[in-house]
């Protein structure tokens, strides 16, 4: 089976180079596949009409939702709409090879270092790499340039992570993947870092900290020139988790703050719908003592003769993270909306945070907002104690609010928030939506006061109710 992959591979790069081949011959490839991977049954496939088959699938897509059927302010996730003008993009380079010489491609690459530069500038940074295939994926390539920027210096003993209680999942696991020990800190009762529990947590074993900022409360960390000095003196570097960016953009620059490394991910904040699964970018942005650990290629231009290259001859890069130069597609998107919004990323950034207020205030007097200040682009609140007296905790809240036309916010996250309901409406959303989406929360939170058994039943309107969650987890059925 394996030569076989290794024929159809080798035949695919000569083919591209123009070689000369002979039709693939398939009883060939028969003798290649073991006999106990030969179906020996002709398949039964289901015949039916075009027109079944296309209400099949428009039934299936009617079931599900998404930011164009409505308001969908999943915390964290940046949920917002994404001009359909730029689906169109990518179709624009639909003729390009990934094995094609970089001098046949310049225009594109071209595209690939503009998009650098933008986002270098958007986050103060000296440079970029679009291999990264999400915000994760972007976390574990910037931590193994974290790792390697210590191993150059023969500095071995830097292997400790630090990272704050509030954090995302995904930075203890990168850390933890890219080989490094994990030291968790608390927070500070105002939902910032805890500065002293920082001092004690650094020391000669420490490799950096993973910050958000804003952090997942979706709080400004107002300590932050603090936080990065503690942890430069203490010989670590800083990296930025950009999932938040969309609150800052074209305001403030985690570069500026002290950062040395971090993610964005375009499929939140430049204009790649997402939560379906991908694909999906996670540029890591670096400052320049860090530009030599970059993953291969690296994207330059070409100073001697015009025009870009790609540099392969880089004896400290980390190696390659992603075949060919990441999700093209998805950053040709991402260089539309920076075109076309240029300067008002500044704008956007500014509406985000003015929803998240509007929405925050207009709500306080009748749930639990356990952070009351300004915001940033989102804000966590909870059940009121009232409510949890009568038995309604928030998923009872998630599902009422699926039964009013909305997707649930993101909820039991960040994990330091007890019930946590987090809130993110986005720059997209217009105040007539906020104003619904506030007077559906006013409702649910009145009837889980008066009428608790209303919201235990929710949602009523799905063709599925109340999954059981933790046996699909653990007992999952994956087929029909
Ligand atoms: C979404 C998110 C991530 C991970 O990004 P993916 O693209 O989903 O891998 C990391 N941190 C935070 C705070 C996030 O919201």
């Amino acid at each position: 089976m394996r030569e076989a992959y290794k024929l159809i591979f080798e035949r695919s790069i000569q083919g591209h180079k123009g070689y000369d081949l002979p039709a693939l011959d398939v009883p060939q490839m028969d003798k290649l596949i073991p006999d106990e991977y030969l179906a020996d049954a002709d398949l039964e496939l289901p015949e039916i009409a075009e027109i079944d088959l296309v209400r099949h699938y428009t039934n299936l897509s009617r079931r599900n939702f998404g930011v164009d059927n409505g308001f969908y302010p999943l915390g964290s996730c940046t949920m917002k709409y994404n001009p359909k003008i730029n689906e169109e993009m990518p179709a624009l380079f639909n003729n390009l090879h990934p094995y094609a010489d970089a001098d046949t491609v310049n225009g594109a690459l071209e595209l690939m270092l503009n998009v650098d530069k933008m986002l270098s500038e958007i986050t103060g940074m000296a440079k970029c790499t679009l291999s990264p295939a999400a915000g994760a994926h972007g976390e574990l390539t910037g931590l193994m340039i974290i790792r390697k920027y210590h191993e150059t210096r023969e500095d071995y003993d830097r292997k400790t992570i630090i990272v704050p209680d509030a954090a995302h999942g995904t930075n203890p696991a990168s850390a933890s993947m890219a080989g490094f020990k994990i030291k968790e800190i608390k927070s500070a009762p105002d939902g910032g870092v805890d500065l002293d529990a920082l001092r004690a947590a650094v020391g000669p074993d420490t490799a950096g900290l993973m910050l958000t900022n804003p952090s997942t409360l979706g709080l400004f960390e107002r300590n932050i020139k603090e936080v990065a000095q503690i942890v430069h003196d203490a010989g670590g570097l800083l990296y930025y988790d950009g999932a938040n960016l969309n609150a800052v953009m074209g305001v403030v620059r985690p570069g500026d703050m002290g950062f040395d490394v971090l993610h964005m991910n375009l499929h939140k904040t430049f204009s790649t719908p997402h939560g379906g699964g991908g694909p999906g970018s996670g540029p890591v942005a670096v400052k320049a003592e860090l530009i030599p650990y970059l993953p291969t290629p690296v994207v330059f231009e070409n100073e001697c003769c015009g025009g870009v290259k790609l540099d392969y001859d880089r004896p400290l890069s980390i190696g390659r993270v992603k075949n060919f130069y990441g999700n093209f597609g998805v950053i040709v998107k991402a260089y539309a909306y920076l075109l076309s919004l240029g300067r008002g990323v500044r704008e956007a950034s500014q509406n985000a945070v003015l929803n998240a207020n509007y929405i925050r205030v207009k709500l306080k007097d009748v749930y639990d907002i356990p952070y009351d200040r300004i915001c940033m682009h989102e804000f966590v609140c909870a059940p009121t104690k009232e409510m949890i007296e009568k038995g309604v905790v928030t998923n009872d809240i998630a599902k009422a609010l699926i039964d009013r036309g909305y997707h649930p916010p993101t909820v039991h996250f960040p994990l330091i928030v007890h019930e946590a309901i987090m809130i993110e409406p986005t720059e997209t959303e217009s105040r007539e939506t906020l104003d619904e989406f506030i007077q559906a929360m006013r409702d649910i939170a009145k009837d889980a006061i008066e009428n608790p058994d209303k919201v235990h039943a929710a949602p009523v309107t799905t063709p599925v109710g109340r999954p059981d969650d933790v046996g699909a987890a653990k007992n999952p059925i994956v087929k029909f």
